[in-house]
């Protein structure tokens, strides 16, 4: 376990070391000109964390900091005190599985955490278990829905349950939590493993609307996106979570069609490793990527 620690400090020290900025966008002038301001503000930046294949955001404002899921393996704890984080106002899983559940027990069993927000569905595997039996052991409250908006200075992260939570069945992707991010005119939202049906839910539920940046739901698969759905959201920036050679095909060639459709920027978790979004108090923001991350 030593040299396995040891090479996952040294991935994150390359993490870190490797983040480069590669470009902006569209809206730079905004963040150029809030530089000029004369307060000073933390910036959001928002980690689309590269755990392989699954899925991790770290979201964060100074010392501010919310996580939503946490990939497969316990190593993001490392990945997070890489980042200086040393407790999170909120956690979040946007459903059960393992490739976003993994590493949450050992999460919660680390980090002090100001509340626990999860589909409230039975845990149904090892990795859900061991995060309920943490959230009791070190009392970290987790509020059934609806919850208000979590506030960070002037970011609100509003966490909305699954369209389909009133569905009989709903399977643990359509069960999936959806997250809105917004700081001045920026707005991103992340989709956990919807599918067509989930998404087509929060249409018609007219939950979403137009957004700077898209998590491409369920790791860039054919069943989370439609034309609709872009339609609706319009993105500038779609970020696929997905891992290098990962046996479901992911993201699946369609799908990528449909997310590069009108000029816009892809990134993808397995090319361009750990994407980051700065965002600026009124909701100018750029995108960097520190490279892949050798496995
Ligand atoms: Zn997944």
């Amino acid at each position: 376990m030593a040299s396995a620690q040891s090479s996952i400090l040294r991935r994150a020290g390359r993490l870190v070391a490797a983040l480069a900025l590669v470009g902006w966008a569209p809206a730079t002038a905004s963040l150029q000109k809030s530089a000029q301001s004369t307060a000073p503000a933390a910036p959001l930046e928002i980690h689309f964390l590269d755990v392989g294949q699954g899925d991790a955001i770290l979201i964060t404002l100074g010392h501010l900091v919310v996580l939503v899921d946490a990939g497969r393996g316990d190593d993001i704890v490392e990945v997070l005190r890489d980042y200086h984080v040393y407790s999170l106002v909120a956690a979040i899983v946007s459903h059960n599985h393992d490739d976003h559940i993994g590493g949450m027990d050992a999460v919660v069993a680390d980090f002090p955490i100001g509340r626990y927000l999860a589909n409230g569905r039975p845990p149904g595997n090892h990795n859900a278990e061991n995060v309920e039996t943490w959230l009791r052991r070190n009392h970290i409250p987790k509020p059934p829905p609806p919850w208000p908006p979590i506030q960070l200075e002037d970011v609100r992260i509003t966490v909305f349950p699954s369209s389909l939570a009133n569905a009989e069945n709903p399977d643990e992707n359509n069960a999936s939590l959806g997250v809105l991010i917004e700081r001045g005119k920026f707005r991103a939202l992340l989709t956990g493993d919807s599918q067509v049906e989930e998404l087509n839910g929060w249409l018609a539920a007219g939950i979403v609307g137009d957004v700077d940046v898209l998590k491409a739901a369920h790791h860039g698969s054919r069943n989370g996106v439609t034309p609709g759905w872009l339609d609706r959201t319009r993105p500038e920036v779609v970020v696929i979570s997905v891992g290098a050679g990962n046996s479901y095909g992911h993201p699946d060639p369609w799908a990528l069609r449909y997310y590069q459709t009108h000029d816009r920027a892809v990134y993808r978790t397995d090319i361009d490793g750990t994407i980051t979004v700065t965002v600026d108090p009124v909701g100018g923001y750029r995108i960097s990527k520190a490279g892949p991350v050798a496995r």
